[in-house]
């Protein structure tokens, strides 16, 4: 059996395998509290998809426009994003007074504008979403709108989500690094884990390319859309291609809050940057960007915008959102010594602080919660 930490019952030592938003999530959530941990990353930490996102803290517009609302999951995912979203209160001060990197967190919340005829029964329609989901909101008339984001097109009113809000996802990494080398954890990057050690029935650690072997008590897999060799079947990622803009355009210009309409979303980040995006392309694995969908979000985003117009993009991307089987976070144990933290999917960066206390609890280092065995890779969801 592995040793045990005596103060909060975590394993002495884990190696966390793969340094995105959910790798170093995890790892700083085990090194606050007071255990040894160990990142690996193949490349440079937090240039994944979490590099690539857009950086919003959208509880109240992913649970209401994006949720499929006949989920089985619906209802504790929309939950889990809430109280995600709630923990990036206290996360944000906490690691940000351990960087000198700005994380740039804003809780301005979003609005989704009703910009053509039919808007407005999707708003509604999200409307009654949210009551279901207890996720708060507002509805503005146009002129409100105009009030509140004057450099908008205008629109036939808004829901405004007031709880949601957006950091500067480019610097997660390096303020997540910097938080966990504070509290004694070791992230070491240019180090790709290629197979799973197994020793006395359960995993021990993992070896490298170029044959190097790290080995823990235990070890977690937060590989997000990269295949590797030692996860299970059932939770094979589907990796969704998402292309993304940035243009360069002054804050006061921009709008101030996030804008999630419904053909383009739109966030103003620190330095002038205002980006747009993005696609959606399920089993796209290349990061090459195309003319046509950029072109597509520069029209969309120009649209939304109309100081825009003319304005070309000065930089473009794409990354691969990590979408599990039944599209829903995968956190536990799948076999003695092996954890899972994949499945992100949308809404990794929000997820983040929400996924790692889900860790700690499937490490028993916390009481164990309902909204663990939701997202276990014991659901029957994943195995059908
Ligand atoms: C275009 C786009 C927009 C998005 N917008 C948002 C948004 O606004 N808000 C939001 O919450 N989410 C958003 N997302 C989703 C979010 O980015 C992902 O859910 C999140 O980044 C997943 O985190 P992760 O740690 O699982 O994966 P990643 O961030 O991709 O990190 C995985 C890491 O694992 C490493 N790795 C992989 N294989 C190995 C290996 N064998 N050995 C060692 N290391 C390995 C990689 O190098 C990488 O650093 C967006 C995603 C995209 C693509």
């Amino acid at each position: 059996m592995p040793s045990r930490s005596l103060a909060q019952n975590l394993p002495d030592h884990t190696l966390i395998v793969g340094g995105g938003a959910i790798g170093l999530a995890c790892a700083w959530a085990l090194a606050d509290s007071g255990g040894r941990v160990t990142v690996l990353d193949a490349a440079e930490t937090g240039q994944g998809a979490v590099w690539a996102s857009g950086g919003m803290l959208a509880a109240g517009f992913e649970a209401c426009f994006e949720l499929e609302p006949d989920h089985p999951l619906a209802e504790p995912y929309a939950a889990f994003l809430r109280s995600a979203q709630r923990l990036w209160r206290e996360w944000a001060p906490k690691v940000q007074a351990l960087s000198a990197q700005a994380l740039g967190y804003d809780q301005q919340g979003s609005l989704t504008p009703a910009f053509r005829s039919g808007e407005t029964e999707r708003l509604d329609q999200a409307e009654a979403l949210a009551k279901r989901f207890g996720v708060l909101t507002e509805r503005v008339s146009a002129q409100a709108l105009s009030r509140m984001e004057p450099n908008l097109t205008p629109a036939q009113g808004a829901l405004v989500f007031p709880n949601d809000g957006q950091i500067d996802n480019r610097a997660l990494g390096a303020v997540l690094k910097d938080a966990i080398r504070s509290r004694g954890g070791e992230v070491i990057e240019q180090a790709r884990a290629v197979s799973l050690l197994r020793e006395g029935g359960r995993v021990c650690g993992v070896r490298l390319q170029g044959g190097d072997e790290y080995k823990a008590d235990c070890v977690v897999l937060a590989t997000g859309a990269e295949p590797f060799d030692g996860v299970p079947e059932f939770a094979r990622m589907i990796p969704v291609k998402g292309q993304m803009v940035r243009f360069d355009w002054p804050r006061a210009a921009a709008p101030q809050r996030v804008v999630r309409a419904l053909s383009i979303y739109l966030a103003a980040k620190s330095g002038g940057r205002l980006i747009a995006g993005a696609s959606s392309e399920p089993g796209e694995t290349s990061l090459e960007t195309d003319a046509q969908t950029i072109a597509r979000l520069v029209e969309a985003a120009q649209a939304a915008l109309p100081g825009l117009a003319g304005v070309a993009a000065v930089e473009q991307w794409a990354g691969l959102r990590p979408q599990s089987r039944d599209s829903m976070p995968i956190v536990g144990a799948s076999e003695p010594g092996l954890y899972l933290a994949l499945g992100a999917y949308r809404n990794g960066v929000l997820a983040a602080p929400g996924m790692a206390l889900l860790l700690l609890e499937s490490l028993g280092a916390t009481p164990r919660t309902a909204t663990t065995d939701y997202f276990s890779p014991d659901r029957l969801a994943l195995r059908s």
